[in-house]
């Protein structure tokens, strides 16, 4: 089975799990984009408008990531993105420490499938997924290495909305992103 059809598969058996948080409450944003992506983008967790297309980061902050990435060359179709929480929380709370837990085995699958050479964290929750101590002001566009993936947390685009001195940030730490996947292996190897 391909990439492509094995995420199909998993998207079929989230779809199917009653016993995961928010089901029924609200639609399945699984991801979407190149199933053979070298670089996946996860965020929190669906909005009102994700919720309503089952597409993630289609909303204000989704226009912004698109932005930054045609910015580098990178179009939305030849990246992944997804959510650490699939299903939206109501008024958009933050995720419940026990949703992200749910949602985990299903996230670590669609990792496993994909084996990006990078993830980008967008947002503290998706950070903090990988890299529980970490803090993001002190931590975004910082490389780490974990299991032979380069971790790159970002600020959340909807903060980078709200405040134009993190919108300097995001920006400048999206640049880097090209040279860091061209020098994956270099990087990879150092650390
Ligand atoms: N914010 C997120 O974290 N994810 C989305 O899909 C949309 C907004």
């Amino acid at each position: 089975m391909g990439k492509i059809e094995e995420l199909e598969k998993l998207k079929r058996e989230m779809e199917e799990d009653k016993k995961l948080p928010l089901f029924g409450a609200a639609n399945l944003v699984f991801g979407e984009g190149d199933a053979g992506a070298e670089a996946m983008f996860i965020g929190e967790a669906p909005g009102f408008n994700e919720d309503r297309l089952s597409r993630p980061f289609v909303g204000q902050a989704g226009k912004l990531l698109d932005k930054l990435l045609e910015k580098i060359n990178w179009p939305r179709e030849s990246v992944y993105i997804t959510n650490i929480v699939k299903r939206r929380p109501p008024e958009n709370r933050n995720p419940l420490p026990e949703e992200i837990e749910a949602y985990k085995p299903y996230l670590k699958k669609q990792i496993q499938i994909m084996n990006p050479k990078i993830i980008a964290t967008l947002g503290r929750f998706a950070m903090n997924y990988f890299l529980p101590d970490f803090k993001i002001s002190q931590s975004h566009g910082k490389v780490v290495i974990l299991r032979g993936k380069i971790i790159y947390p970002l600020y959340h685009p909807a903060a980078a909305l709200r405040a134009t001195a993190i919108l300097k940030e995001l920006e400048a730490d999206f640049k880097k992103l090209p040279a860091l996947l061209k020098n994956y292996d270099n990087v990879k190897i150092k650390k």
